[in-house]
């Protein structure tokens, strides 16, 4: 069910759209009607199945703004979940004026708590013995709620906390709604369930047994930042001929497209956004190979009837272990070889080890490809084009021009050889690119100065006073503070210290430099390259190394 045919409130339906969701998740689909309609319920879906937006959106949407009392309570097991489920709950809140969500949780200083709640807040998430707290010292009036959703409940109960939960029940108002979401429904939810519920519905996501084509699947540990360029080098190596790529939100799907387009791959999206004929012209320009990449949402790719896809790359892992087998099954179709890939960030290691229990399937952890396996496999691929070539004979005029050349300028054919292979090589791959190559798996570093990427140069007859003028002018970081400034025909690459960073990005939007507009962005968010559009081999060159990146490395290393 896509989220633009409900009938949700406009405000919602904003904020949905802006937070790049398209469809409703299973459990949000079967969830979300029964909530409306005010009844209680019981929902189970595993986890990372958006089971947030599936009490979030209804509750805001029972949510009276102009009430500024306490109206919904969310319990949940542990702080770090409470203040994620408040910061999903207050993005799907963004477009609805008057609504406050807060999160309230054990050691965060009690007199602050105190005070954000007398501002009135129609919406709490809370650990319940922060909520037991507050509830004892009245600063929680637990009268106006009209609806408690018990978040991760299996959770809750196994961490000990069901007299508190029992408790909160029992101040609650008898006319309330409440509901129940758990990955895992085992005997005592139930029993809480009918001794605090009413007539509960029952929604259970249940899986359906599938069948997980037969390819090769990979994954890769990877560092959100370095998605962009870890893609990049798989594409480099795998170098398909035709590959699907799936993100999890159509934003990220139109940020994909411009950063593969930007490295010069020709890719293009598919989303629930575009209309009819912007998808059949895309999907034209994949099958007819004017395009070999195509970034595209689970909806989007759903009418996808393409045959020859040589690989997947998740470059989200998906949200539902269906999905993952629906995306994979796109290739290695009609007896062909197929492979798969999944890049992995942190935690989502378990979801993806979900995905492997419940489809009974291996997928191999892979080393993300050095930036010398790609030119070692592409040496190795023109090799055995070369050998080919040999084994077809008819090489006969072109054995000429080299005797002749080789007689005239006194150079060896192995050199010769040498050249010619490094001529249709391309420009090798380096690896200026990769945010701290070095450092593909670690936390985050403290960055120093940080690099940013102006898209203006020379050739706008822009000098680099213009550029530190301007970021003076506007972020009021004082001039001196600019580093090197290397200016290119078409671009520019500026050093700022990197506290200052975040403020000159902000600063420098929809500013204009000698009556230009201006982009300005880190230098080593996309990897940046020349001749947009053009490619030698499948990426365009790399101009631009990273100067003092391996000096950074260094002091990494010996801060560790
Ligand atoms: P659960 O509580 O079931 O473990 P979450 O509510 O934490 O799952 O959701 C997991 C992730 O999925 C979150 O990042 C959330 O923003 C995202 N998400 C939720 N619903 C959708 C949707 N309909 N489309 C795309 N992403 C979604
Ligand atoms: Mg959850």
């Amino acid at each position: 069910m896509r989220f633009d045919e409900t009938n949700l409130t406009a405000p919602i339906l904003r904020a949905v759209a802006e937070m790049g969701f398209e469809e409703m998740t299973p459990i949000q689909a079967a969830a979300i009607p029964v909530v409306l309609e005010g009844k209680d319920m019981i929902g189970q879906a595993q986890t990372g199945t958006g089971k947030t937006a599936a009490f979030g959106i209804p509750l805001l949407q029972r949510v009276d703004p102009k009430d500024r009392s306490m109206q919904a309570l969310v319990l949940c097991p542990t702080r770090e979940l409470a203040i994620q489920v408040a910061e999903e709950i207050r993005k799907l809140a963004k477009f609805m004026h008057g609504v406050k969500v807060l999160p309230i949780y054990g050691g965060q200083d009690m007199n602050k708590q105190i005070r954000s709640l007398k501002g009135g807040v129609q919406v709490i998430i809370g650990t319940p013995g922060r909520v037991m707290d507050h509830m004892r010292r009245h600063t929680l009036k637990m009268g106006t709620v009209k609806m408690i959703t018990l978040d991760e409940a299996d959770e809750m109960l196994n961490m000990g906390f069901r007299e508190d939960i029992e408790t909160i029940l029992k101040e609650l108002p008898e006319e309330r709604q409440t509901l129940l979401f758990s990955a895992t429904m085992p005997q005592p939810i139930l029993d809480l369930a009918g001794t605090y519920q009413k007539d509960a519905e029952i929604v259970r996501v249940v899986k359906k047994e599938l069948t997980v084509p037969k390819i090769e699947q990979y994954y890769y540990e990877v560092r959100q930042k370095n998605k962009p360029e870890v893609l990049a080098r798989l594409l480099d190596m795998y170098d398909p001929k035709r590959a699907l790529v799936f993100c999890n939100t159509k934003k990220m799907v139109d940020e994909l497209v411009s950063d593969l387009q930007l490295r010069g791959y020709f890719a293009d999206g598919l989303h629930g956004d575009l209309k009819q004929q912007q998808r059949d012209r895309v999907m034209e320009a994949f099958r007819s190979g004017k395009i070999d990449l195509l970034v595209a949402t689970d909806v989007a790719a759903r009418g996808i009837d393409v045959d020859d896809v040589e690989a997947v790359f998740n470059y989200d892992v998906p949200q539902d272990d269906e999905y993952y087998v629906h995306r994979i099954g796109r290739t290695g179709r009609a007896g062909r070889v197929g492979t798969s890939h999944t890049l992995v960030v942190g935690k989502e290691i378990y979801k993806l080890k979900d995905i492997m229990r419940y489809c009974k399937t291996k997928i191999h952890l892979r080393p993300v490809p050095s930036v010398n396996d790609i030119n070692e496999i592409r040496a190795e691929k023109l090799m055995s084009k070369v050998d080919e070539l040999i084994a077809g004979g008819e090489l006969r005029s072109m054995t000429e021009l080299i005797e002749k050349h080789i007689e005239e300028t006194d150079c060896t054919s192995l050199e010769m050889a040498a050249a010619l292979l490094k001529l249709s090589m391309g420009e090798p791959a380096t690896d200026a690119s990769m945010e701290n190559g070095l450092d593909m798996n670690e936390g985050e570093g403290k960055e120093e100065r940080a690099r940013l990427f102006v898209n203006v140069g020379k050739r706008d007859k822009i000098r680099p006073g213009d550029i530190v003028g301007a970021i003076a002018g506007e972020s009021g970081m004082p001039g001196q503070l600019v580093g090197s400034i290397q200016m290119y025909d078409n671009y520019t690459f500026v050093e700022v210290p990197g506290e200052y960073a975040e403020d000159v990005l902000e600063a420098m939007q929809n500013v204009k430099i000698r009556g230009r507009n201006i982009q300005i962005e880190r230098a080593n968010h996309g990897g940046r390259t020349e001749g947009k559009g053009k490619r030698t081999g499948k990426r365009t060159t790399k101009t631009e190394k990273k100067s003092g990146k391996s000096g950074r490395g260094r002091k990494k290393e010996a801060e560790r």
